[in-house]
Formats: C-alpha cells, sequence, structure tokens
C-alpha cells in the first residue's frame, strides 16, 4: 500500500511549479535548463528576491498568508505569497522586487511572465480549493505598483496552454534555442551556463558578443599543505588547525576550494559543509600527485546523456581531438618562437618550430585517435627538446634539464612541472564538476591512470599557459632556492614544502590574471576561462558549437 508520503511526493514529481510556468514564461531555454537540466544559479536578484519574501512573511497583517497548493488536476503546484480576502472575494498577491513593465503611454503593466504565474496562481485556488476568483493582483516594489490583472477565460486557456507546452519540454532531449530577445539575457539569472552570446557567435562568426560570463570569482583557494593539519568546521566558518601554530578560521562564503596535500584530515562535518556551501574539495599526495576531487553532482543527468551519445561517437571524439592537439601544440611552439626572436636564439629552437609547424600541418588530416597520438608524441618531443633553450643564461645550472620525466621527476623543473600539472588536473576538475559533465568519460584519454579522461583532454589547453609559462618565467626570475625548495632523493627529484608553497602561490597568482579569449573577444581570468572551456565544450555536442579549443597562446 503507498504510504500518504509516498502520493504527496509522486504527486509532487508529476506536478510543474508555478515559478517554472514563470521561467516558461520569460524563456522556453531557461525553462528547460532549469526544469529539465536542473542547473540553478542563486545570483543578487534571485536572493533579493528570497530576501523580499522572507520580510513579507515577518509582517504580522493577518491579511498575509502563504499557502502551498497542488492541483493534480492542472498538473501544477505552487506557493502563493499572499491571499488577501475582502467581501467574500478572494484576491492572491505576487511580491516582485523590482519595476513594473511600462508601455508605451508609460502606463504601469505586468511582465509577461508575471502576468502567467499570478494567472496560475487563479486557476490553483479555484482548482484546488473551489473558490471562485476574479483577480489577482502583482505589487511592484521598486516603484510601489500595484497591477491589477483580471482572471477570465483567456487567462485559463494560457495557463492551459502553458502547462502543455511545459510538458513537452519536459520530455524533450532537445534543448531550445536561444532567446530572439537579447535583452532579456542580460537579466537572465542563468546566462552564465546558458552563454547565450556564445551561442549566437557559433551561429553568426560576425556576432560581437557582450560578456554575460559571471564576475571573477574572488573566493580563495586554501591549500592545506603541512602534514598532520585538520580541518574543521566552526559555525559558518571553516577551522584550520596546523601543528605548532594558531588556528586559523575562514568564513565558508570567502573559499572557492580547498586543498588538502599530502596527510592532512577533514571532518565529515566539514565535508558536508563544503558541499552545502559548493566549496570544491580536492586531494593532492605528499608525493603532489592528483588524487581525486569530493563529487557532490547531483541533477544534470540529460547533461550528461547527451555527452555519453555524443562522446560514443568516433568521428566526433576524433573532430574534437584533432582541435586539442592543434590547440596544445599551436601553443608550444608559439612559445618556443618567442625564444626563437632572441638575436642568439639555438638552432635546435628555430628547428623544432620549424618541425613543429610541418607536422601541425598533417592533424587536421589524422584518421584515427592512434595516428592523432602519434602526432601528438612527435609534436611533444620536439618541443620539450628545445624547451630548456627557453632558460635564461644567468639561471642557475641547477634548473637545467634534458627532457620531459616523470614518476619520479629527476630534474629540479621536471619536479616542478609535474606539481603544476597536478595543480591544474585539479582545477579542470573541479571546473568539470561545476558545468555538471562525466569526468570519466572523455574524447581523446583513454581511463588509464586515476586521473579522469575528461580532465585530461582539457587540461592540454592549459598545460603552456598556466604551468610551462609559470615554471620558465619563475625560473628566469631566478625565484628558486635550488637547495631549500628541493628534496633529492638518489634522483629523484620533489618540491619540499617550502618549494610547493612557493609554487602554489605561483599558480595562484597566474590564474588571475587576465587573458582575451581570441574568439569571444572579452576578458577573463584564467580561473574562470577554465569554467568557460567546459561550457564551450559541452557547446560543441548541443548544436552550438565552433569556439571550443581556440585558446592559443600568442
Ligand atoms: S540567457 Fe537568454 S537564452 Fe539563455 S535562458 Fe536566459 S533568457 Fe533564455
Amino acid at each position: 500500500m503507498e504510504t500518504i508520503e509516498h502520493l504527496e511526493l509522486s504527486s509532487k514529481l508529476e506536478t510543474i511549479r508555478v515559478s517554472a510556468l514563470h521561467a516558461l514564461a520569460y524563456c522556453h531555454r531557461l525553462f528547460y535548463l532549469e526544469e529539465v537540466e536542473e542547473l540553478y544559479t542563486q545570483d543578487a536578484a534571485v536572493f533579493a528576491g528570497r530576501r523580499l519574501h522572507a520580510e513579507l512573511e515577518k509582517q504580522e497583517d493577518e491579511e498575509w498568508e502563504e499557502l502551498f497548493l497542488i492541483s493534480e488536476e492542472l498538473g501544477i503546484r505552487g506557493r502563493v505569497d499572499a491571499l488577501r480576502t475582502r467581501n467574500g472575494e478572494t484576491i492572491p498577491y505576487e511580491h516582485k522586487r523590482g519595476k513594473c513593465h511600462r508601455d508605451e503611454n508609460k502606463q504601469p503593466q505586468a511582465w509577461e511572465s508575471d502576468k502567467l504565474q499570478i494567472l496560475a496562481y487563479c486557476c490553483l485556488l479555484e482548482s484546488a480549493l473551489g473558490l471562485s476568483i476574479k483577480e489577482g493582483r502583482i505589487r511592484y516594489h521598486a516603484d510601489n505598483v500595484l497591477v491589477h490583472i483580471p482572471f477570465d477565460d483567456a487567462g485559463r486557456a494560457a495557463v492551459k496552454q502553458a502547462i502543455e507546452i511545459a510538458r513537452q519540454l519536459k520530455q524533450s532531449t532537445y534543448r531550445p534555442p536561444v532567446t530572439d530577445n537579447e535583452r532579456l539575457c542580460t537579466r537572465c539569472s542563468l546566462a552564465p551556463v546558458c552563454l547565450p552570446e556564445e551561442a549566437r557567435l557559433a551561429h553568426e562568426r560576425e556576432w560581437q558578443p557582450i560578456r554575460l560570463f559571471p564576475e571573477d570569482d574572488d573566493r580563495q583557494i586554501i591549500h592545506v599543505l603541512e602534514p598532520g593539519t585538520s580541518v574543521g568546521r566552526t559555525g559558518e566558518q571553516i577551522k584550520i588547525t596546523r601543528r605548532n601554530q594558531p588556528v586559523e578560521i575562514i568564513p565558508a562564503r570567502q573559499i572557492g576550494q580547498l586543498v588538502m596535500h599530502s596527510f592532512s584530515q577533514i571532518s565529515t562535518q566539514a565535508l558536508h559543509f563544503c558541499r552545502e556551501q559548493e566549496i570544491g574539495v580536492h586531494f593532492i599526495s605528499g608525493g603532489g600527485r592528483y588524487l581525486g576531487s569530493f563529487d557532490t553532482r547531483q541533477g544534470s543527468i540529460q547533461r550528461r546523456i547527451h555527452q555519453y551519445t555524443a562522446l560514443s561517437d568516433a568521428n566526433i571524439c576524433l573532430e574534437l581531438a584533432r582541435k586539442l592537439v592543434i590547440c596544445r601544440a599551436q601553443g608550444q611552439r608559439k612559445f618556443l618562437m618567442r625564444g626563437k626572436a632572441k638575436a642568439k636564439a639555438k638552432e635546435r629552437l628555430i628547428k623544432a618550430t620549424e618541425q613543429m609547424k610541418a607536422v601541425l600541418k598533417l592533424v587536421p588530416q589524422a584518421k584515427s585517435l592512434q595516428s592523432l597520438l602519434g602526432y601528438e608524441g612527435n609534436l611533444a618531443a620536439l618541443y620539450f627538446d628545445a624547451l630548456v633553450d627557453l632558460i635564461s643564461p644567468d639561471a642557475p645550472q641547477e634548473m637545467l634539464f634534458d627532457s620531459r620525466n616523470r614518476r619520479p621527476p629527476t630534474d629540479r623543473f621536471n619536479a616542478m612541472l609535474g606539481f603544476g600539472y597536478s595543480l591544474l588536473i585539479k582545477d579542470v576538475m573541479n571546473a568539470i564538476l561545476t558545468v555538471g559533465l562525466e569526468p570519466a568519460l572523455g574524447f581523446y584519454h583513454q581511463p588509464r591512470s586515476q586521473a579522469a579522461p575528461l580532465a585530461l583532454d582539457l587540461m592540454e589547453i592549459f598545460r603552456v599557459p598556466l604551468v610551462d609559462m609559470t615554471v620558465m618565467a619563475s625560473v628566469n626570475r631566478n625565484q628558486w632556492d635550488v637547495k631549500a625548495d628541493f628534496d633529492i632523493r638518489g634522483k629523484q627529484v620533489w618540491l619540499s614544502e617550502t618549494g610547493k608553497r612557493k609554487f602554489v602561490e605561483l599558480y595562484e597568482n597566474r590564474k588571475q590574471e587576465t587573458w582575451k579569449h581570441p574568439v569571444t573577444g572579452y576578458s577573463l581570468t584564467y580561473r574562470r576561462l577554465l569554467e568557460l572551456e567546459v561550457r564551450l565544450l559541452e557547446k560543441e555536442w548541443m548544436g552550438e558549437g565552433g569556439l571550443f579549443a581556440q585558446l592559443i597562446v600568442r
């Protein structure tokens, strides 16, 4: 026998929220992103709206009452802001923090989406409570305007039609296109994940997108480097207790990621709290190897279904992989060219850039991932053999290296590259988890090591600008103490604790630098670019492709 809770739950699942109809009236894509792809952002406007409702709830005016209603007959549910009864007539009210719409005669009107929402509440009251409703009202608090919305057959029909469209969209696997009304996007809470301007650019290369991507994230990335440190929760704050050091307490809203290095501990309470606060938690071994991330994704199953479908297609994978190899190798070549421009450029460096150019011409014709791997290996060998020539003659001899080596690194330069790539993969994972894609399903790398293939794919784009350039610049600026910053055990070389701390600072500072995206034309910090690139990848199989892997070092 079904329990009451179960019946309530199943009817809730089948009904559509009235606030979702509000989103539908605003833009079909917004409804789809929220209700089907389960993407929500908590932007300032949403918070402001919530505050308004909370303030209203506090008013002890007996005329105000919040009412939750479900109508299975109509297939909708919702919470009416307030009801007022006068002379036997009940009127639902909806409160909006913003201003009303003005018609051509400057007369106050309700916005279409607000109108549909109050009409849906009228329907809900009529159906669920059997009340006779003649009108609904919307109060716009910013300009203190009250708009009356008559409730008639036309209103009922508009609500029914919206419910029908909503049901169809919920069944659809096709994400609706961006709205033609660009002004809606500038006020849309989901613009940062919808990326409407980039979608328009994908269809029309002459389009000059405006940046609707969110402000740069200024929350801190806390690296817990010292073994034996414990991280816990105290109230709304994160508490970090290091051995022989004062306790550090940081408000959670100021933290974007917690990176646990070596054998530091984090409590279960702190982990739960980080999940609630959307703080990424990542783990890196004492040897500087990326171990994993705390995965708290929920929903977004539609996104992953699209990803599975697309990346099960060998042609799509090959096309994306070609773009990726070109992006990385062009970045490597451009970086080497900086050394080539110097008067005393070494012959090896000149030769490498020319040979890379020749191999790069072959990449677009690669017929399989296997042949692409061959070209990529070739390009990487040319790059790393010549990279040492970018080291300044004034840098300490100890910083020179022969070639790329790892597991374990055998020289200081490679020890830094290895640690840097671990930090990078951690950031790419953070971006993948934020966007809601499946890290285990890539298009180029195969599942071989602990690192997720999609993260390995995406990090290729950022290796040169975020790690190689950071390492080279620091070596040429003589920022390293060749003894104190490294631990040398036999032939193995690792960054010491002070070396890691120094590297983390250099790397995090680099991520805060801005780069003008060569295709979208607006500037973002590298930190934001990581997320943008994951979102652009997802567009590749959603019919809005062509912008992925264009970030090439100048
Ligand atoms: S950003 Fe524009 S296209 Fe995208 S959901 Fe919002 S209103 Fe619709």
